[in-house]
């Protein structure tokens, strides 16, 4: 299954993925530990909540 690195915004195959974290019953992959890392010094940062924010809204208009 594709996912996004929620880091790098890398398209990754979660079979592959370096790491895993899950955060409110979401898994999310990283294609290296560097990313990992980046993701848990700051988990907010990446961690967007259900359903559409302004954020997501700018990213993807919907
Ligand atoms: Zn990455």
């Amino acid at each position: 299954m594709e996912t996004t690195d929620p880091v790098c915004g890398m398209q990754i195959d979660t079979e592959k993925a370096a790491a895993t974290e899950v955060v409110l019953e979401r898994t999310y992959h990283f294609c290296s530990t560097s990313c990992h890392e980046k993701f848990l010094a700051n988990p907010d940062q990446y961690v967007t909540p259900r359903g559409s924010s302004p954020e997501h809204a700018r990213r993807h208009g919907c």
